[in-house]
């Protein structure tokens, strides 16, 4: 395991892109994140919708 960002994205949620799971910073480079978990088009759009 490498550095994280520490909860700052480097860049928005997209398809493709790498969430971490610990601090929910997102990168398109996976070594950016401490514990990286692949972003899918369904993640987005779950993300979008208020559901609680
Ligand atoms: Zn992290």
């Amino acid at each position: 395991m490498g550095s994280c960002l520490k909860g700052k994205s480097e860049t928005k949620k997209h398809p493709g892109a790498f969430l971490c799971e610990k601090c929910g910073a997102v990168s398109d480079k996976k070594k950016h994140i401490c514990d990286p978990c692949k972003l899918k088009k369904k993640d987005l759009d779950k993300g979008k919708k208020k559901k609680k």
